[in-house]
């Protein structure tokens, strides 16, 4: 403790000559919503080292404030302790005097709090570490940005340009760039920034690194996003479904799994030069998707965008770049396979809890090597233009995916009993809250809550 209120003390003279006043703690609850306390630079110390008060109840939030129970979290009686991760704090470009950190949630005592869920992440991710294993992760942000205007109102966009068109580029340069220096200011690398198919959306990549870090990142890029959006009268959304029947955001996750320097996606017998570790863990991945998609594709907004024909990965199979497929592999092109190829997620959503996310494909990842599983045959076109029932579809709804996340022993054991029934106690009130609501309901309700 004394520890860490020392190393506290000199990031937080660091910060003052940055002109840094006040750091924001995030973390980012079961209903996906990022939350926050935020402490003067002079209370970094005593943050660092004995945490801020936030109330259990937090675990049980919905997406419209309303809060549910389970064992770990009800009511209002309680506290636990967020406590900055000083490693990965840093001063916000698009909000002057700020600094953010990813906090974790421990109790009055200094133990964990077992519904933490950057622990839980962190947890699997050692876990992989034991048996040898790095692995490195990336989140793509796709966001849809509107005029800023009463959140009532239907979006009014301020590019009309085609998808993917030049056009977007001229009429949002100063804010493209803003957003890409921004992202570069707070340590980023950005990839990629491009205009997406929707009206308004947008994407951006950064470079892949360990899980842990890579949701801390997607947390980060959408904040910033946010952040710039409202310097430039402007407003992003990224829920699943920003116009009925319309392509949505996603939230792609691209994975690749590692022995040291060697990518297990690259060089070996399986398909596409995956090694028998790699495709096992990959298989592991999509055998779980249904349940997955509690973790990942959490909202009954986001059942509305994972449909066919819209490149959201509706169907449960894999294919090399197929983008219908639910599991892309990507191998890279010739003369970077060794360190591009990867695999990625295509059906989740940023109505993820990104750490959930992470933790709970790499639990899946194992046990598909523990049972030393398969791929089953590839998908090499659209699986919507096969005959009906060729290709498996992942659930279509919410409650399916319950259903299936209520079977899944591997999920129950990860995560631990007391975040596996927080999950499960939002996911089906966040249910209950939707139930029987027209979809322009559920996306009027949602889209600026992301
Ligand atoms: N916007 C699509 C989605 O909902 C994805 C488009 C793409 O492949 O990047 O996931
Ligand atoms: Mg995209």
């Amino acid at each position: 403790m004394a520890e860490r209120a020392a190393r506290a003390r000199l990031v937080a003279d660091r910060l003052r000559t940055a002109a840094v006043d006040v750091v924001a703690l995030g973390w980012v609850d079961n209903a996906g919503i990022a939350r926050v306390k935020a402490v003067p630079v002079g209370g970094l110390e005593h943050a660092a080292a004995r945490g801020v008060g936030a109330a259990p109840c937090f675990d049980v939030f919905l997406v419209d404030d309303s809060i549910t129970e389970s064992r770990v979290g009800s009511g209002p009686v309680g506290d636990l302790r967020l406590r900055p991760d000083l490693d990965r704090l840093v001063p916000l470009a698009a909000q002057p005097g700020w600094a953010w950190a990813p906090a974790d949630r421990h109790t009055q005592d200094d133990t964990p709090h077992p519904g933490c869920q950057r622990r839980f992440a962190r947890r699997m991710e050692s876990a992989a570490r034991e048996r040898g294993l790095t692995l490195l992760a990336g989140v793509e942000v796709e966001w849809v940005v509107a005029l800023a205007g009463p959140p009532e109102e239907p979006p009014r966009y301020p590019t009309h340009g085609p998808a993917y068109g030049l056009q977007r580029l001229a009429d949002l340069s100063d804010y493209l760039r803003d957003v890409l220096r921004a992202l570069e200011h707070q340590g980023l690398t950005v990839l990629q920034i491009h205009p997406e198919y929707a009206p308004g959306q947008f994407e951006v990549s950064v470079a892949a690194e360990g899980p842990v870090a890579a949701a801390d990142t997607a947390v980060l890029v959408r904040h910033t996003v946010r952040a710039v959006s409202i310097r430039h009268g402007l407003r992003a959304s990224f829920a699943p479904a920003v116009e009925p029947d319309g392509v949505g955001n996603g939230a792609h996750l691209h994975l690749s799994l590692w022995r040291g320097e060697r990518n297990l996606g690259h060089g070996g017998p399986g398909p596409h030069g995956l090694t028998e570790e790699a495709q096992a863990f990959f298989a592991g991945v999509l055998a779980a998707l249904p349940e997955l998609l509690v973790l990942g594709t959490p909202s009954p907004a986001g059942y509305l965008r994972l449909v066919p024909s819209r490149w959201a990965g509706a169907y449960q199979c894999w294919g090399l770049e197929n983008r219908e497929a639910a599991l892309r592999l990507v191998t890279g092109s010739a003369g970077e396979r060794s360190s591009a190829a990867n695999a990625e997620i295509k059906c989740f959503d940023a109505t993820a809890n990104p750490y959930l996310v992470v933790g709970g494909v790499i639990a899946a990842g194992l046990a598909g090597i523990d049972q030393g599983l398969r791929l089953p045959p590839e998908t090499t076109v659209d699986p919507a233009a096969l005959p009906p029932g060729s290709v498996p579809r992942l659930p279509t709804d919410l409650p399916q995916a319950i259903a299936a996340f209520e079977r899944s022993a591997v999920l129950r054991e990860a995560l631990g009993e007391p975040l596996y029934e927080a999950v499960l106690a939002v996911r089906r009130a966040e249910q209950e809250l939707f139930a029987g609501r027209e979809p322009e309901e559920i996306i009027a309700a949602t889209r600026w809550r992301y």
